[in-house]
């Protein structure tokens, strides 16, 4: 007895939630003399696990079960057929499950989102988020006893993440240029008070150390498509007394997109950390003006590939950031003052290609 299971029509891209999953099941092998029992779930887990943990008093896996789906297939329900070369029994029938609108264990009024499927290995730990179609058959062998073969399928999914809360598309930079060189100034806590409320750049005060501002703008909203390049802009505001002195270069700037997954199943919340690399240029570029906006041939687009969409659930939730590092010099020489600042982003998947190609019909 041969099973087979196959997504009935060629779907584009991963599921979204309260997608509708067809499969078509197939059973070869000999005509069955008896009803065999046919069962089918679809079930939805979370693992996490800790792989190379020797910490005994840790389990070693906590699986959460997203959410539980049962069918059972009637013997009368299978469409028979012969293989006229040799001479099995085919029986066939469409299966459709239905992914939930959400599924979590909090008390909000609406569900949290279901987490997309992911599997994702860092820092000891392994967070696997999967979603599987199982057909179960049990026939009769001998009087009472039954034997069960079983197939699988996993069900790929994604989630759309919630865009009532938008992140702001820009962050300032300040290099403070009287400080040693090659230290990072690390101004994640004081960015705030250096901008305006907006986002914008203040324009350049005495008060402060003397320092030059890197200005990283995306389009506004802050949402990076997966695949899709992402136009940074770069604008440095200098003050005019070093523009007038001279010698003032952007040297470096770099953005990568770090993920944050943090999951909620045990006793502790875990998160752990991928970093990946978006764009970079490193060079010397002369500032020759108060304002000086970084040409983008010599810089580029952001790219995102792998990430998946941002999630925000009570069971997992994935966060974004993109984390610049930019350097100035005076001179050309290897006295390189760097600064570097996070802000978040959203991640989205691209619309799926068929509603592309419905909205060219219409
Ligand atoms: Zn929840």
């Amino acid at each position: 007895m041969k099973l087979s299971l196959a997504l009935e029509d060629a779907h584009q891209g991963p599921f979204l939630a309260n997608d509708l999953v067809r499969a078509s099941f197939e059973i070869r092998g000999p005509t069955f003399h008896k009803s065999p029992r046919i069962s089918a779930k679809f079930v939805g887990t979370m693992a996490v696990s800790f792989p190379t943990q020797v910490n005994a008093a840790s389990p070693g896996q906590i699986t959460t079960v997203l959410f539980e789906q049962h069918k059972k297939i009637e013997y009368r329900d299978l469409q028979w057929d012969e293989d006229a070369s040799s001479g099995e029994s085919i029986y066939t029938t469409p299966i459709e499950f239905q992914f939930p609108d959400g599924a979590c264990y909090c008390d909000r009024p609406q569900k949290c989102q279901l987490p997309p499927s992911l599997d994702i290995m860092e820092q000891n730990m392994r967070v696997k988020v999967s979603y599987t179609m199982t057909i179960s058959v049990g026939r009769s062998v001998l009087g009472a006893m039954t034997k069960t073969k079983t197939v699988a399928m996993e069900i790929p999914f994604s989630c759309n993440p919630s865009t009532a809360r938008l992140p702001r598309s820009s962050c300032v930079l300040s290099v403070p240029m009287n400080e040693k060189p090659g230290r990072y100034a690390r101004l994640r806590d004081t960015i705030a008070d250096q901008e305006h409320d907006d986002g914008s750049c203040p324009s350049y005060s005495p008060k402060y150390s003397p320092s030059i501002k890197v200005e990283v703008l995306l389009p506004q909203p802050a949402i990076l498509i997966r695949g899709q390049p992402t136009p940074v802009q770069i604008l440095v505001h200098t003050p005019t007394d070093m523009i007038e002195s001279g010698n003032v270069y952007l040297r470096s700037v770099s953005m990568d997109l770090k993920t944050l997954v943090t999951t909620s199943t045990g006793a502790v919340p875990r998160t752990i950390t991928q970093r990946r690399h978006g764009c970079s240029m490193a060079g010397a570029v002369k500032i020759d003006s108060e304002l000086f906006e970084l040409d983008s041939g010599a810089w580029g687009n952001f790219f995102v590939l792998n990430a998946k969409p941002t999630t925000e659930s009570c069971i997992l939730r994935m966060d974004h950031v993109v984390e610049v590092v930019t350097g100035i010099s005076v001179g050309l020489g290897n006295d390189i003052r760097y600064a570097v600042a996070a802000f978040e982003v959203i991640v989205m998947d691209p619309p799926p290609a068929y509603e592309v190609g419905d909205a060219i019909q219409a």
